[in-house]
């Protein structure tokens, strides 16, 4: 039996969010290789091994899955979200780049899930229905000087953006540096979205104006969305709806 290796996104939380396809691969698995909390989401079964590792490994973990794939097994590296949206998708891909020459011909491919910024945006209306950005808070990978250079960059384009991993305990001080480059460079005001544990039960969707935000507002299970200049808000008795209008004038 010939072995492969699936990248896949679980979606954002709700069981419901998964895909039939991500479904599929998962039952013919015979490991399952992850963060600890996005294995946990997998149903164990005989035949089944689970590989729970924790954060920050993700090269270590990845030429784990490659090695056990290489050996014939049928593995399945698990992301939250989509993989290929500041996950693991593209540390398996940086493994085979850099590791063994053989894991080039394995049969190795990427399943995508919906990633949070679209499950957020799709639980208050369409604040990204024109043109949009996605950018990572965390300074784990790059500097912080660059993540402020995307920061003016896209508000100049008036991009709606949506910001991932925006503050965790040990970097409390980057989403407040953030929000006051953001008003900076808006020079107006405009919607700020909470959007925490999306799908999930918990679920908690929180709009502020960008003047009015505080750093304390994000955490870890946020994914902040930000409207563009163009961004409206349609008050009504239940929660407002959020949109961004598909055009420009010309
Ligand atoms: N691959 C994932 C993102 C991983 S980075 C995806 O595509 O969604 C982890 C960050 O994603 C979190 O800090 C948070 O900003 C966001 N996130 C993931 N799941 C979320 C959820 N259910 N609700 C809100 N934010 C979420």
């Amino acid at each position: 039996m010939s072995g492969w290796l699936a990248i896949v996104g679980l979606g954002p939380g709700d069981d419901a969010l998964v895909t039939p396809e991500v479904d599929g691969v998962l039952a013919e698995a015979t490991d399952v290789v992850g963060y600890i909390p996005y294995v946990a989401r997998i149903a164990p079964r005989d035949g089944l091994t689970l590989h729970a590792s924790d954060n920050r490994v993700e090269i270590d973990r990845s030429r784990h899955a490659l090695e056990m794939a290489s050996q014939g097994r049928r593995v399945v590296v698990v992301s939250s979200g989509d993989p290929g949206v500041f996950a693991m998708a593209a540390a398996v891909l940086e493994a085979v780049e850099h590791g063994d020459a053989a894991w080039r011909d394995l049969d190795i491919r990427v399943l995508p899930g919906i990633t949070a910024m679209l499950a957020a945006a799709a639980a208050c209306g369409a604040p990204l229905g024109h043109d949009f950005c996605a950018i990572n808070l965390s300074d784990n990978m790059k500097p912080w000087a660059l993540i402020e250079k995307r920061l003016r960059l896209a508000a100049e384009a008036d991009f709606a953006m949506a910001f991932y991993n925006p503050r965790s305990k040990s970097r409390p001080e980057g989403f407040g540096k953030a929000v006051k480059a953001l008003q900076e460079a808006c020079g107006d005001d405009r919607p700020m979205i909470f959007a925490r544990n999306v799908s999930r039960p918990d679920q908690s969707i929180r709009i502020v104006p960008l003047s009015q935000v505080t750093e304390d507002m994000a955490d870890m299970r946020t994914v902040v969305l930000l409207g563009s200049s163009r961004t409206r808000i349609i008050a009504r008795d239940g929660a407002p709806l959020v949109y961004t209008p598909r055009s420009v004038d010309q």
